[in-house]
């Protein structure tokens, strides 16, 4: 792999493997199995000794998957990646490969919905010990990190209340005992942060979102070393069917091509966008990690090159507000997924953290007058006069 090519070189080129035809864009090798010339090769790739070149089976490696993968730890800067059907198969894998029963683990209690259900319900299930920290207190990591724990995990952006945890800190914590930090990604995206370069040690992503950005795949992938992800991993997802389907991983190769150019111009829109509707008088406040008074600025500042394409507006009105506002939007689109082409808005509470107590959500800072926007690739202009008619509409 060439190392020193800049992101956006890496986005285009790294990973590529042509074949005899030496086609332009990338190939969907769309194909479940290999054959070998003999039966000698068989055995050898069953052995393993020639790695590099030799498939197998899809579910453990195919070749338009391994290209997605080696894209990807190319732009992280990382050793290895594994592709997966869905960024909970990532979650999932990274989670389940490496613990057992009596192990301990400490995590972030602001997460998304289906990786809350992982960590607070399925590890316990299996005899897994999990102490749930606020992500951005670090004295609670502290004092929750122990001489056993094996691993700590967090969304360094939470959903919906767009925190921002301090990677270097908690992996400094976390290291000092010997527990692994994993880190789901998909809030600040690859382009706007490098969890690995701040102590993480395996870092997942729901490709899903902006890594597709078209709102057509399911995918997800999981980066870190070589012994980690060639080891555990790939030895844990090969043999419970995680794998990403040829074709999707072909989407997301090319999503990959666009992805620093699309999230720097819905970075540069939600920027725009908090600016704009800051002050309206159907608004308590609005959340933007780039936002100079953002709660976690110093971290931001720190460890994010911008603030990311996601921004969430409370308005005073409670729920009733929140719903006039959905409902007056004639651009944005009511939806509960994220980093799309496409703006969309979705009312937490009633959708995506619905299943929580109202306790929970307090807790997480999750009101009824919350609604998450994830910014597209709209015009700015067109988007700033949707949100103002819409909260004009809520008041
Ligand atoms: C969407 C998402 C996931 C799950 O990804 P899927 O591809 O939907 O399985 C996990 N974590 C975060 C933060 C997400 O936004």
């Amino acid at each position: 792999m060439t190392t020193e090519w800049n992101p956006r070189t890496a986005l285009v080129h790294g990973g590529t493997r042509r074949s005899q035809y030496a086609e332009t864009s990338e190939a969907i090798f769309l194909t479940q199995g290999f054959v070998y010339p003999d039966a000698e090769t068989a055995e050898e790739r069953f052995i393993g000794e020639t790695e590099e070149e030799g498939f197998i089976y899809a579910r453990y490696g195919n070749p338009t998957v391994r290209m997605f993968e080696d894209r990807i730890a190319q732009l992280e800067g990382a050793e290895a990646a594994f592709a997966t059907a869905s960024g909970m198969a990532a979650v999932h894998g990274a989670l389940f490969c490496q613990l057992q029963a009596g192990d301990h683990i400490v995590s972030a209690k602001a997460l998304f919905g289906s990786c809350l259900y992982i960590v607070e319900t399925l590890l316990p299930r299996f005899g897994v010990e999990v102490t749930f920290v606020d992500g951005t207190d670090m004295d609670q990591w502290r004092a929750a990190v122990r001489d056993d724990t094996k691993l700590v995990f967090l969304e360094a952006m939470s959903n919906p209340t767009l925190e921002v945890i301090d990677i270097a800190a908690v992996a400094d914590i976390a290291h000092a005992k010997g527990a692994q930090v994993v880190v789901d990604n998909v809030f600040a995206t690859p382009i706007f942060q490098r969890s690995l370069a701040l102590g993480a040690d395996v870092v997942i992503y729901s490709a899903t979102k902006h890594i597709d950005g078209q709102g057509r795949c399911l995918g997800g992938v999981v980066i870190g070393t070589e012994e980690f992800i060639r080891g555990p991993l790939e030895g844990f997802l090969k043999h419970t069917g995680g794998a990403l389907s040829p074709f999707n991983a072909w989407v997301m190769l090319k999503g990959l091509e666009t992805l620093d150019l699309r999230c720097r111009a819905q970075a540069e829109t939600a920027e725009k966008l908090a600016q704009g509707v800051a002050g309206h008088a159907a608004l308590q406040k609005v959340i933007f990690p780039g936002d100079p008074d953002h709660p976690q600025a110093d971290v931001v500042k720190r460890q994010m090159s911008a603030g990311g394409t996601m921004l969430s507006l409370e308005l005073k009105g409670g729920q009733a507000a929140a719903f006039r506002f959905l409902n007056a939007l004639k651009i944005v689109l009511i939806s509960n997924n994220l980093g799309d082409a496409k703006s969309l808005a979705t009312h937490p509470s009633t959708t995506t953290h619905q299943r929580l107590t109202e306790e929970q959500r307090q807790e997480l800072g999750i009101s009824r007058g919350l609604v998450r926007l994830s910014v597209g690739l709209e015009d700015a202009g067109d988007l700033l006069a949707d949100l103002q008619g819409a909260l004009d509409a809520a008041l």
